[in-house]
């Protein structure tokens, strides 16, 4: 830092319209070490596009500008970013610090950029804030202070990195000449005791008093050079103040994301509407997610107990006969008793089970004693309802046999009918009853059965009842005394040994002409109608996503036309671009992950109540033992969060990279 600042033939133009601006027209000046420089001049003379060329936030067009060895007029972007972040400190005229950012933090920016950790900044932030009499200013934000508290703040952040030089540009433009004063002598003494090169730009002859030399510039040249003082003072003692390398690092990435977090609550409405759009996203698609994976998995479950090696065996019917509405069509082989024998027979095959279903809407009456009792006749209290049910308990007795079962089992609700005082289901078991069937047109007749087993369940009039019981009742209504022989069973359940001997089975039943259905098959469709299901509300989800994203988008576009000068301050404090655009796009990432959150929670509730109202709906019509059906395993909680994320990130990328690509110094003029 003992290397001079020279400046020859320095020229800067710029472009307006089709005119091209002559800003510096030639301008040749050293500048020594620890020397304290005003430039002065009338407004447009160049002063400030000569601050920015020191400053490395700019380029020249022709000449050369060396500072301490480094050639800035060839120095490439990146040279020059480190330039500012290590050998140069800015003081503005309207101050610029960070809105959400506190004295002490707006300090340690600088120390913040060079990848400083927190704690060591803030020390010599406040040490520095101490030294510039704003000890009892620390923990105020910057609209809780003065116009003369939030410039000695500024000074102090154009300190904190002990840099070389020090750039002011109108440092007292928006102060009174009192507070004005006190800056000036501030910036004096700092010139003293540090030994820093200070330049400043002014156009009030009483802060041009207080440097060593006085620039005058006019239309870009430089007109006169007066020094205040007889000898250029050769920097006085300057203090040892320990020169603290700084890392080599850029900013940290717990910085960025604290930096980020701060941002965003300056704007909460804003951010927090922009975050519901990917709130709705992710609500919907959470919901429609986990009811694909929970009754995925309750299908699946209840498939499981009923038994994947079961095949269901109709009867096939003659080509033509089916369609006539007037004649009951007659299976081509009758699942007959015979059939069944023959089922029974094959290899792999462990057990067949026929179903026989009576006429609907049969009126059939139980005595056991006492009065006739209305009855309602099913089948295995609904254990085959694929998908609900499988909920009843047997409490006494035990199921109806497989094959060619005989007796009959009750519902608790009416065996509680048929108890006498003291007796429990147990009882019953064994006790003979009447079935009385009738005939629409009055005909009875009496059927005796058994009692086998009490079932849990709800209902007071249901009962299943053996093979041989329907088969006697349907032979009576049809009056068809060999009906069974003529048109069979209307199913037959076959179980293969295992699961492996499934399509052998199947196989051999196909060669008999019948018709057959596994569980497997079944469950194969119902996966794909799911899955299917799964993917079109996955992608009503993703839609509402995409609005979202488009609404991040918008959202950090606005927040960088707002802070377009605060990216410049940030670029002339020593942000390099990628910096500046890992802020913006973690931004971004952040409004998403916020919406992502809540989404996810209200997901997840809107799932349970959905489930909850379902539930109702399934015990009031009578089923139960249904599971839950809106599932959220973790996958789908951390795969929704990343996603909102990267949603928010995808959308944050252009405007971030607007930020990124922003000119410091036409970012510094906005406003
Ligand atoms: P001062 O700070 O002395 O008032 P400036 O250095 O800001 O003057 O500007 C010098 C001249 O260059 C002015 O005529 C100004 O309009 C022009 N100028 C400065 N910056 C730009 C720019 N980015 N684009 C176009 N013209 C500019
Ligand atoms: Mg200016």
């Amino acid at each position: 830092m003992t290397d001079a600042i020279r400046l020859t033939n320095l020229r800067r133009a710029f472009q307006r319209g089709d005119m091209a601006v002559q800003a510096l027209r030639g301008i040749d000046l050293t500048i020594a070490p620890g020397e304290f420089v005003a430039l002065v001049g009338p407004s447009g003379s160049g002063k400030s596009t000569l601050l920015n060329l020191l400053g490395g936030l700019d380029r020249p067009s022709e000449g050369e500008l060396w500072l301490a060895g480094l050639p800035l007029h060839t120095a490439p972007e990146k040279e020059r970013t480190r330039h500012r972040r290590q050998r140069v400190g800015f003081v503005f005229q309207s101050f610029n610090l960070l809105p959400r950012f506190t004295a002490l933090e707006n300090v340690a920016v600088p120390l913040m950029l060079a990848g400083v950790s927190r704690p060591e900044r803030e020390a010599r932030a406040e040490k520095l804030l101490q030294r510039v009499g704003l000890g009892h200013r620390l923990h105020h934000f910057p609209a809780e202070l003065s116009g003369g508290e939030q410039q000695r703040t500024a000074i102090a952040r154009a300190l904190i990195h002990q840099p070389a030089l020090v750039l002011a540009d109108e440092p007292t433009g928006n102060l009174d000449s009192a507070t004005g004063q006190e800056v000036m002598a501030l910036l004096q003494e700092m010139n003293r005791e540090q030994g820093v090169t200070l330049v400043v730009v002014t156009h009030d002859p009483d802060v041009a008093a207080y440097a060593d030399r006085i620039v005058r510039l006019r239309d870009g040249q430089i007109a006169e050079i007066t020094s205040a003082v007889p000898e250029v003072a050769p920097t006085p003692e300057v203090e040892e103040t320990a020169v603290v390398a700084l890392p080599g690092r850029g900013v940290r990435q717990r910085d960025i994301m604290r930096t980020a977090l701060r941002n965003l609550q300056r704007r909460p409405v804003r951010n927090i509407l922009t975050a519901m759009g990917v709130l709705i996203g992710i609500v919907t698609l959470v919901a429609m997610v986990s009811f694909g994976v929970g009754v995925q998995r309750e299908v699946q479950r209840n498939f499981e107990t009923v038994g994947l090696e079961n095949v269901f065996v109709s009867p096939q019917y003659a080509e033509g006969d089916a369609f006539d509405p007037f004649a009951s069509p007659k299976p081509v082989s009758p699942l007959n008793p015979a059939l069944v024998e023959e089922i029974r027979a094959l290899p792999n095959v462990l057990s067949v089970d026929p179903q026989l279903e009576l006429p609907f809407g049969i009126d059939v009456a139980l005595t056991a004693g006492g009065d006739p009792l209305p009855v309602r006749i099913v089948s295995g209290f609904g254990e085959m309802n694929f998908g609900f049910g499988g909920g009843s308990d047997l409490v006494a007795g035990q199921d109806l046999a497989e094959g060619d079962s005989q007796g009959i089992i009750l519902v608790a609700g009416l065996a509680d009918q048929l108890l006498a005082e003291g007796q429990s289901y147990d009882d019953l078991i064994g006790r003979t009853v009447v079935l009385t069937a009738r005939l629409p047109r009055g005909e009875t007749s009496d059927f005796s059965s058994t009692i086998v087993g009490v079932r849990n369940s709800p209902g007071r009039r249901t009962i299943d009842l053996g093979l041989q019981e329907r088969a006697a009742i349907k032979a009576w209504w049809f009056g068809q005394p060999d009906i069974l022989e003529s048109e069979g069973y209307d199913q037959l359940v076959v179980r293969a040994a295992n699961l492996a001997a499934v399509p052998g089975v199947i196989e051999q039943l196909n060669e008999m002409n019948l018709q057959t259905q596994s569980l497997e098959a079944i469950l194969d469709v119902a996966n794909q109608v799911l899955s299917l299901l799964q993917a079109l509300l996955g992608s009503v989800g993703a839609l509402a996503l995409l609005v979202a994203a488009l609404g991040v988008a918008n959202t950090m576009m606005m927040a960088i036309y707002e802070r377009t000068r605060e990216i410049g301050v940030l670029k002339a404090l020593g942000a390099a671009p990628a910096e500046i655009r890992r802020l913006f796009t973690v931004e971004a990432a952040l409004i998403g992950l916020i919406g992502g959150l809540f989404g996810l929670v209200f997901g997840t509730m809107l799932g349970r109540l959905v489930d909850w109202i379902a539930h109702r709906y399934l015990i009031s019509e009578g089923v139960t033992g249904v599971g839950q059906l809106s599932v959220v395993p973790p996958w789908l909680a951390l795969g929704a969060l990343a996603f909102a994320a990267l949603i928010g990130l995808l959308a944050g990328l252009y405007p971030a990279a607007r930020a990124a690509r922003l000119d410091p110094v036409t970012a510094l003029r906005a406003e």
